[in-house]
């Protein structure tokens, strides 16, 4: 069976990784990613002296098989557990920011994921631009204008406003669950100090806005350590409506923010750039684990099937690898 997974992001990798081990030698599969490397949105963003990860900042683990595979990925040593001092600001004044224990990837966000590609065929700087089925099976086309053809199964794990761009010429058979998911936009300002920040939290949460979240990158584990590498996250009405804004206003608007809730005047970092992310977060899931075609061979799936985040993202790649197996078990 040869299969194509369209995205190397957590769900895409897990999905390839499951495949990959349980139907071993029977199946051929390929991974297809638009960026330079694996990783989508658990990324992270380097410089000549500072590290940010500047999409997913850590996670949580809930669901007992994936907490399962966040233990394998610690005793490997490409996760830890992040024991910094969470806050958040509440009537004006710093609380605690309880919750369940959390998680980054390490050294970088995307080490997990990089390491779960070992082995696996992942193509890079591959975007698919278009799906078509003939006699011989699937056909992906390339927006560079090559072409990758016989393709039995097709995986897509990607973003649901990509997913549905890629689907609906198909007409796949649960396009509208697609379309009824909504992600929001995030502002990710990185701010990188030579001289280390004195703060008295490493994350701190506080209402939507221009700086809904401050994390020191810096003090996550396994990171440089030195200076301070500051992650500035806008929280997601803030970030919709400001979506097509001037880069430098906003900006500057999210300092002004950050720098009111720190109480520094962050607008002397050595280093300051802002990312967009268009599909950042979930504030509508589709509801299910994936969204499967079968008589199409073609499953979807992403962190938006199950409400967002990397624990959904892994359940999801998960879930979709199932559904190509029991296909490979009926052919
Ligand atoms: C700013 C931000 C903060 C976050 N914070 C947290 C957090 O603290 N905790 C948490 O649990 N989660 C967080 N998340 C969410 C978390 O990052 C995601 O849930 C998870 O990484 C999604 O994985 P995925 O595989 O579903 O999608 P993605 O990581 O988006 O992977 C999809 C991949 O598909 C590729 N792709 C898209 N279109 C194409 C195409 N046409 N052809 C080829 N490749 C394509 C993309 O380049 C990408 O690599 C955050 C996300 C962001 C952006």
């Amino acid at each position: 069976m040869k299969i194509a997974i369209i995205g190397a992001g957590l769900s895409g990798i897990t999905a390839a990784r499951t495949l990959s081990d349980k139907l071993e030698a029977k199946a051929a599969i390929t991974v297809f990613e638009k960026s330079r490397g694996a990783g989508g949105r658990m990324s992270t963003r380097r410089t000549d002296d500072f590290e940010f990860d500047h999409g997913a900042q850590y996670f949580t683990a809930k669901d007992t098989a994936f907490k399962a595979a966040v233990d394998m990925g610690t005793k490997q040593g490409h996760i830890a557990p992040w024991h910094g001092i969470a806050k958040y600001l509440k009537d004006g004044t710093l609380q605690n920011d309880t919750g369940g224990a959390r998680y980054v990837s390490a050294p970088r966000m995307n080490s997990w994921i990089k390491a779960m590609t070992e082995g696996l065929d992942v193509k890079t700087s591959a975007r698919v631009s278009g799906l078509l089925k003939t006699g011989t099976g699937w056909t992906l086309d390339f927006e560079d204008g090559a072409k990758e053809t016989g393709f039995d199964a097709l995986v897509c794990a990607v973003p649901a406003p990509q997913a549905e761009a890629l689907l609906e010429p198909l007409s796949f058979a649960q396009l509208s669950a697609i379309k009824a998911t909504k992600m929001d936009v995030c502002f990710a300002l990185m701010l990188g100090f030579h001289a280390p920040l004195s703060l008295p939290w490493d994350t701190l949460r506080s209402i939507d806005g221009p700086a809904s979240w401050i994390a020191a990158n810096s003090a996550k584990p396994g990171r440089p350590s030195g200076g301070t590498a500051l992650m500035v996250h806008s929280g997601p009405q803030w970030s919709n409506a400001n979506v097509d804004r001037d880069k430098a206003e906003l900006q500057a608007e999210m300092i002004d923010a950050a720098s009111a809730l720190t109480g520094l005047d962050l607008s002397k970092a050595d280093y300051t750039t802002t990312h967009r992310w268009l599909y950042a977060a979930v504030s509508q899931g589709a509801g299910q684990p994936c969204l499967s075609d079968k008589a199409q061979n073609v499953v979807v799936c992403g962190d938006w099937c199950l409400g967002g985040r990397v624990e959904g993202a892994w359940l999801s790649g998960k879930a979709a690898a199932e559904h190509v197996i029991s296909w490979a078990a009926q052919a």
